[in-house]
């Protein structure tokens, strides 16, 4: 049994003031973190609750005055979903939300945990296996030359090809948010684009998060593009399983032509990944079956997949498709991702 110890901050700036020290970790929902701890993956030396935290705004979401909305890092991420604001500006999220995990979880979860989640590889979730470069960093990646059939195709490194496990941040990442965080240094905004980060030889880092820095909320900018759109996800069961590949889609229409488009994709790198080709393809051209599967193709041809993930191209370009499809209200899906 190892000693850990633990303190309840009162605010922000006492979390963070608990956290300089190395080794500490934050713990809000704790439905990630303390499976990592049970399992001998994660083993920090100190947890700072952040669940009794008062600061204003933590646990609401509330509308900017530039019409885009500020969710609380403690928002549960049930609670998130179900927001009349998310609900009705950002329709992407609360699916995206709903399709993590089962309702227990969503009822513990936090928005600012979700950001954090780590990768769902069984190498690094079982220490009876020495290589793993994310759980101890130089020790190998067991996974190139073992089970890889749900890693990544795009963006992987020679030290990890694990993936992201989040619908949460693939949303967020089509829909261009703003993840704020408070630290020793003051508070800044990252984009989403830049907070979690490809392995290359440091894959112990998931995001580009400082010592001490704890996440305190979440900004979604005003959108033309989210009355159209739609959350993907392709998975091995119904429920309760992470993506094989997920896509989200946010789009805007001029009659026929596609006036904007945001395309992000899950499950397929160490995070959630923008279609830029695709969208590049598609912006400002007819919403057509030819135009809409090249567009499709030519992003997947950037693809690396591996001996057992290569399905996941071909899975990724359909997925784009239909997902294109079903936001511009083309193609409509049933209960089970099938075309109703
Ligand atoms: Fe570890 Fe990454 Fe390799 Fe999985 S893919 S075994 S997480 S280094």
């Amino acid at each position: 049994m190892e000693a850990i110890a633990y303190e309840r901050a009162t605010d922000i700036a006492a979390a963070v003031h608990a956290a300089r020290e190395p080794g500490v970790a934050f713990i809000g929902g704790g439905t990630n973190l303390l499976d990592l701890m049970k399992g001998g993956v994660e083993r920090p030396s100190k947890l700072v609750d952040i669940t009794h935290l008062h600061d204003d705004g933590l646990d609401t979401v509330r509308a900017l005055p530039d019409g885009g909305i500020r969710i609380g890092s403690l928002m549960r991420n049930s609670d998130a979903a179900n927001h009349p604001l998310v609900r009705e500006r950002y329709p992407l999220l609360t699916q995206a939300l709903l399709a993590g995990a089962s309702a227990q979880l969503r009822n513990m979860a936090t928005v600012g945990g979700n950001l954090m989640q780590r990768t769902r590889c069984p190498y690094f979730y079982d220490t009876a296996f020495a290589g793993c470069n994310k759980r101890t960093p130089g020790s190998g990646c067991s996974a190139v030359h073992g089970y890889h059939r749900t890693h990544a195709i795009f963006g992987a490194s020679e030290a990890c090809i694990a993936v992201n496990p989040s619908d949460m941040s693939v949303a967020l990442a089509a829909l261009d948010a703003t993840v704020q965080v408070a630290g020793p240094g003051g508070t800044r905004g990252i984009p989403i684009g830049e907070f979690h980060r490809l392995p290359g030889d440091r894959p112990d880092l998931d995001t580009t998060l400082q010592s001490a820095e704890l996440i305190t909320a979440v900004d979604l900018p005003p959108s033309t593009l989210s009355s159209l759109s739609t959350y993907l996800k392709i998975r091995d069961r119904a429920s309760y399983a992470f993506a094989l590949v997920s896509v989200a889609v946010a789009l805007h229409m001029q009659g026929d032509n596609i006036e904007a488009i945001h395309i992000a994709l899950g499950g397929v790198a160490h995070k959630p990944w923008r279609a830029t080709i695709a969208e590049g393809l598609l912006t400002g051209q007819p919403l057509d079956n030819k135009t809409l599967q090249d567009a499709a193709a030519a992003q997947m041809r950037d693809a690396h997949p591996l001996r057992d993930n290569r399905y996941k191209v071909t899975l990724a370009e359909r997925a784009i498709v239909r997902a294109v499809n079903v936001a511009a209200g083309r193609e409509r899906l049933g209960v089970t991702g099938e075309p109703a």
